[in-house]
């Protein structure tokens, strides 16, 4: 079965529960994966149809949100949007570009999901709710341990952003919530990327086979 491989051309759109207004409302996401904010995971060399290729771990930033919003809860809708994130994270392992995995649909057809950003009841967590239209398609098919690496990904992703989210508000109660977006932006940025290589380091040095080898660097990539 081909499944299809994202590229550069491809645009995500989708719903994300965010918290508004003191409840959790509906807001409409759209992003172009040509986006000025993203986190270069994408091959540099490598096109497909002449756009670049996606890798898994791409990841989009300052995602557009929209929901219907008081002009007193814009703010808030500002916030959500500073520390907004949408990331491709199902890849096929065994076809890679510039030493990483390509980033690829879900369904023979070009369905993808991005695993996007949700913030229920002030918790940040991640949620497949970004729907993508891949459209270059490679024979070849995912493995099971490609949907495994996905579920490690979304499970991580969610866990980090949770206890981050969880001690920025705990410790920053004085801060607005767009000051506190903008320390979990940093921390989601330039933090967690720190944290990732540190474990993948000590993950390494204490190395039982390939099988944890490969969550090390696959997961945390
Ligand atoms: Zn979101």
């Amino acid at each position: 079965m081909p499944v299809k491989f994202q590229t550069m051309k491809v645009e995500m759109a989708g719903m994300d529960m965010h918290r508004i207004g003191g409840g959790n409302r509906p807001h409409s996401v759209l992003c172009p994966f040509d986006w000025h904010s993203n986190n270069g995971k994408f091959a540099k060399t490598v096109t497909g149809h002449t756009y670049a290729m996606v890798q898994r771990g791409y990841q989009m930033g300052f995602v557009p949100h929209v929901t219907i919003a008081k002009p007193s809860e814009l703010p808030e809708l500002g916030a959500t949007i500073v520390s907004s994130s949408s990331k491709s994270a199902l890849g096929v392992a065994t076809v890679s570009a510039e030493g990483t995995p390509l980033a690829c649909s879900v369904s023979e057809n070009g369905m993808g999901v991005n695993l996007n950003c949700q913030s229920v009841s002030g918790n940040s967590v991640k949620a497949p709710t970004g729907f993508t239209e891949a459209e270059f398609p490679i024979l070849t098919r995912y493995q099971w341990s490609d949907l495994y690496d996905a579920l490690l990904t979304t499970l991580w992703d969610t866990a980090f952003g949770w206890g981050s989210g969880q001690t920025v508000d705990r410790l920053g109660k004085g801060k607005s919530p767009q000051q506190r977006s903008i320390i979990k932006k940093f921390i989601s940025e330039k933090v967690k990327p720190i944290i990732e290589k540190g474990i993948k380091r000590l993950g390494h040095a204490t190395d039982r086979g390939p099988t944890s080898s490969d969550f090390f660097d696959t997961v945390l990539d």
